[in-house]
């Protein structure tokens, strides 16, 4: 009998479960919720999002919307869940978290192959078969036993989530609906700062207090994709109008013109209710959180319902440590999938637990899995993180990675839709030999 162990039920460890019990595998899956919790999960839910509702670009022609195409082929089910569930959001794929986790939940919960097993592991039997998806917030025994078996080779660095307010508590005299550059139905709300009130706001945010950091044990790394908001403010006074706060393609139907800096809430659930800050993850003190974000225009009443937190975020030297299987070179019926890896974000974690699941169903059936092409994002993704490479940092999906066209397309848009035909073509190739 086919048979694999699975720690974690998060986006990694669901989509490598329903997968490999669609083929015929029998998954025991060990989920430690709601025994115990990571400082960032909060529900009982499987597939859990801790901070952004957001699975970032839907069309093909962007590197995010290339990974999903990807991910439809090699028979995701979380790409299903998240369909299903998804709101309003211009051009991405952001959906109501609660309903995604509680479809993907039923979804493992109704596969007759899935075993599940209630409670948090401390230990892997590096003799058995076994994927470990534990995720960036993987602690304690087992985060012992995981250095027990890589020979101590592991980093830590910080990530942190954006707080999230109640529609209700909204001043939408001044709050506007409206997406970027019309894009989308006006899927969000913006808040439009003036020059003074900018000034104020950068003025207050970078001089407010900020939690201290316990676990904290090493230089502070913090990822650039989720870079708290006093950090990026730190580091100018225009700074955050050029990224999060950036006003182009925005006109406040008060003044008739584009604001000085605009903050924009995405929607968070179905019934928009609940809007997260887009950009703003934090790790100033809640009572600050309250001070200095309610300077934003609109937001001097909000309801804060989560306040923004950073966390410890762990990831494997997987360029040392894994082959491209994604197992331990050492201890090679030890599987990794998921964020722990270095793949960075949600739907590229799932990817990965996708890539693991082939890769395990391949060892259990004795064959070799086909390298998968270097045309694919999924193929770039899992070539970055097991090549050698001395300042290793995870890494999400991006059309940088991709290998350049035979022929050079100016236009952006061409080009990148060029190359995200040429990845789902190989991809379908890659498939169907690798069965
Ligand atoms: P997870 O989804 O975390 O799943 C791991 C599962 O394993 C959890 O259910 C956990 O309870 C369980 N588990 C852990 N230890 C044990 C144990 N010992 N025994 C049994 N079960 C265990 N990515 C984005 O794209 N957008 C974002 O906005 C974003 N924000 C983030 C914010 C924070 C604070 C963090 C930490 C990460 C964020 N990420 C974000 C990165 C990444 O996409 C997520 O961490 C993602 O959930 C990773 O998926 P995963 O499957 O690897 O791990």
């Amino acid at each position: 009998e086919k048979q694999v162990t699975i720690l974690g039920a998060g986006l990694a460890g669901c989509e490598a479960a329903l997968w490999l019990a669609e083929q015929g595998v029998q998954v025991d899956l060990y989920e430690q919720k709601p025994v115990k919790f990571s400082p960032a999960h909060k529900s009982e839910g499987f597939a859990e999002l801790v901070c952004s509702n957001s699975l970032k670009a839907d069309r093909l022609d962007s590197a995010s919307g290339l990974l999903k195409a990807e991910m439809k082929l090699l028979g995701s089910h979380l790409l299903k869940a998240a369909e299903a569930t998804r709101v309003a959001a211009g051009g991405a794929l952001a959906v109501d978290r609660d309903a995604f986790s509680a479809a993907v939940t039923e979804m493992v919960k109704s596969q007759p192959n899935i075993t599940l097993h209630t409670g948090e592991v401390t230990v892997i039997d590096e003799n058995r078969l076994t994927l470990v998806a534990t995720g960036p917030l993987t602690e304690g025994a087992l985060a012992d036993e995981i250095t027990r078996l890589t020979g101590g080779d592991k980093l830590s660095f910080y990530d942190a989530a954006a707080p999230i307010v109640t529609a209700e508590s909204l001043d939408m005299n001044k709050v506007f609906a409206a997406s970027r550059y019309g894009r989308g139905d006006a899927d969000y709300l913006n808040c439009p700062f003036n020059k003074e009130e900018y000034e104020a706001f950068h003025a207050a945010l970078v001089s407010a207090e900020r939690a201290p950091l316990h676990e904290f044990d090493g230089k502070l790394t913090v990822y650039e994709g989720c870079m708290p908001i006093e950090v990026m403010a730190g580091r100018g006074a225009d700074t955050m109008r050029f990224g999060p706060l950036r006003p182009v393609g925005l006109t406040d139907p008060r003044t008739g013109h584009r604001p000085w800096a605009n903050v924009q809430l995405r929607r968070e659930n179905v019934g928009g209710t609940l809007y997260n800050i887009v950009g703003f993850q934090t790790n100033l003190k809640f009572g600050e959180q309250k001070r200095v974000f309610s300077m934003i225009p609109g937001l001097e009443n909000a309801e804060f319902v989560r306040y923004g937190v950073m966390h410890r975020n762990t990831f494997l030297n997987s360029p040392h440590l894994l082959s491209a299987g994604l197992n331990l070179k050492k201890h090679p019926k030890v599987y990794f999938a998921g964020q722990i890896t270095g793949f960075e974000g949600y739907m590229e974690s799932a990817a990965c637990g996708l890539l693991a699941a082939r890769s395990i169903l391949a060892a259990l059936e004795e064959r070799q899995l086909p390298e998968l092409p270097a045309e694919t994002m999924l193929g770039q993704l899992v070539r970055y993180i097991t090549t050698e490479n001395k300042n290793f940092q995870p890494m999400g999906a991006n059309m940088g990675i991709l290998p350049p066209l035979d022929e050079h397309i100016r236009d952006k848009r061409e080009r990148y839709l060029a190359i995200a035909n040429r990845a789902v073509a190989a991809m379908e190739q890659w498939t169907e030999n690798a069965q």
